[in-house]
């Protein structure tokens, strides 16, 4: 589910929705029109997704082993270790 990040239209909203808030929503549920601790008018920000790219090698090892991956760690010099996934559990470089 993505955060969705609101924030008041006008002025005179609380500490809350004046300086933004962010709320997790389903796709599929409707965006906020109103701030759910005063009631002031929200807008809804468009932020920049949270994409994970390039880092693969950041994601954590139940998540690659679901997504079927393998996923090895660099261990000494040519050597990797297997961190995650099925396969050999030492691979050597050389
Ligand atoms: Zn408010």
């Amino acid at each position: 589910m993505p955060f969705y990040e609101y924030r008041a239209t006008s002025a005179d909203g609380c500490r809350h929705c004046r300086d933004g808030f962010t709320k997790l929503q389903k796709l599929a549920e409707e965006p906020l029109d109103a701030c759910p601790g005063c009631g002031a008018p929200v807008e809804r920000v468009i932020s920049a997704p949270q994409v994970v790219s390039g880092k693969a090698h950041m994601q954590r090892p139940d998540n690659i082993e679901k997504h079927g991956f393998t996923q090895y760690k660099k261990i000494g010099q040519g050597v990797y270790e297997k961190t995650a996934g099925t396969g050999p559990r030492i691979i050597k470089g050389d």
